[in-house]
């Protein structure tokens, strides 16, 4: 949607668009309906659009404040639709100071955060899943969110829904037409061509949120809490996957209180970890507010990692008892798995796991065995076994709104299932 502003609502915006702080050039920025006043009172030149020039900026005093690069992109031609003016200016915080200033004194006002790229929106520039794919890709913490990010930018992702839509439009339209007219022969309960329609929207719907269920996770990362009973290795672990000891390892249980947190980007994918508290029974005040927040910590994590010292010749017992109290804390939805640590002790192999129904790694955290394999078994639990072609970064309203949407076509499929003769 276009919301056609007028000359009136619009005035003159002005920011710096590089980073604060000295650097080699720095880009002062205006957008307007009508930039000739600038023109004449801030280069006391026109300019040619679209293309670079070498231009003197003067203040008010008509003493020059810096020479630079002058590009001036005519409305609708630019970025926010408006009619832009970018000043390039050396980059010192004085000099682009002076220089808004002058704007400033000109009549524009300072620009709000984000306000261009919400002009940009307004004036039909860009739609709302390309204005936040901005803002993820400047945002972004790895390569990988960085290319989702790019390409929901480009619209890429707007433009996949927007194919599903009219799909769904047709499909629509054919069925209200049976319905209004069904004197006309069209077996319509019937048609296969309608069944594969409904089918191939299905399968469009699924990689779209495939792609954006992944997409956002490389945005907004996950919360991978690790947990277990006191001295089952789970500082040692967390210390390996961060890459620095940032958590106390020792022999004595019950040491880990506050709540560590770390951000990692394993398999590219930003994990948010954290080392708390072993859960058991505690009469230590301190520790009892130790268990309290890491059982918080399970509460809030995307996944669970259970670590287990597999030395301890009682795992069965741990399980019977230790391990119902954590699942119970975990969240719907959220991932669980049990890390089977210290595997050196006793040489410990898979085939010595029984009775655990849940996925489960082995590793050993203090001499380093079967750690690539934990970070691949992480990715998996995390729903990002290896990143898809053409990730989108998106929002969970996305998300929410495609699932929804896939709901209804599923139901729709089993319905003519139902009552049609079949594929
Ligand atoms: P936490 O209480 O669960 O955080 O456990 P820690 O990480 O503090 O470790 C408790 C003890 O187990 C320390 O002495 C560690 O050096 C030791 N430990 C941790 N992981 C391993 C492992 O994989 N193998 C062996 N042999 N010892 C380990």
């Amino acid at each position: 949607m276009v919301y056609n502003l007028t000359s009136n609502d619009i005035d003159t915006i002005v920011a710096i668009s590089t980073p604060k702080g000295n650097g080699g050039i720095s880009i002062v920025r205006l957008s307007g309906f009508d930039l000739k006043h600038f023109f004449d009172r801030l280069i006391f030149s026109s300019l040619i659009p679209k293309q670079a020039s070498l231009k003197k900026f003067f203040d008010s005093k008509k003493m020059v404040i810096d020479e630079g690069i002058a590009i001036y992109f005519p409305s609708p031609e630019s970025f926010t639709g408006e009619c832009v003016l970018e000043l390039h200016c050396h980059g010192g915080q004085v000099i682009t100071d002076m220089i808004v200033t002058r704007c400033l004194e000109l009549g524009a006002r300072m620009a709000r955060p984000g306000e261009f790229t919400e002009r940009a929106f307004l004036n039909g520039k860009l739609d709302l899943a390309q204005a936040e794919g901005i803002s993820d890709l400047i945002n972004a913490s790895s390569k990988s969110a960085a290319r989702s990010a790019s390409l929901s930018m480009q619209g890429q992702f707007s433009l996949q829904v927007r194919e599903i839509v009219e799909d769904i439009i047709d499909i629509r339209k054919f069925v209200e037409a049976c319905i209004d007219f069904p004197a006309e022969d069209i077996d319509f309960l019937d048609n296969k061509d309608l069944k594969k329609r409904i089918s191939s929207c299905i399968e469009k719907l699924n990689s779209v949120i495939k792609r954006a269920h992944q997409g956002r996770i490389l945005q907004e990362g996950v919360n991978v809490a690790l947990t277990g009973r006191p001295n089952a290795g789970k500082s040692t672990l967390f210390n390996l996957l961060t890459g620095y000891d940032s958590a106390i390892v020792t022999s004595t249980p019950g040491t880990t209180r506050d709540v560590l947190r770390e951000k990692v980007l394993i398999n590219d994918i930003p994990i948010f970890l954290s080392d708390s508290a072993g859960l058991r029974e505690s009469d230590d005040d301190i520790e009892k507010e130790g268990i309290r927040r890491a059982e918080e910590e399970i509460k809030a994590a995307d996944v669970v990692l259970y670590i287990v010292d597999c030395s301890n010749r009682n795992l069965n017992d741990e399980f019977e008892h230790e391990l119902p109290l954590v699942l119970k804390f975990c969240s719907d939805g959220a991932s669980f798995a049990v890390i089977f640590n210290k595997i050196d002790i006793l040489n410990f192999n898979k085939n010595d796991v029984k009775g655990c129904f849940y996925p489960f790694h082995l590793v050993s955290a203090k001499k380093g065995l079967g750690v690539n394999e934990l970070k691949d078994f992480i990715s998996d639990l995390v729903g990002v076994d290896e990143i898809v072609e053409g990730v989108f970064s998106a929002r969970k309203r996305h998300l929410t709104a495609l699932s929804e949407a896939l709901r209804f076509m599923e139901i729709g499929k089993q319905q003519l299932n139902n009552t049609g003769s079949g594929e």
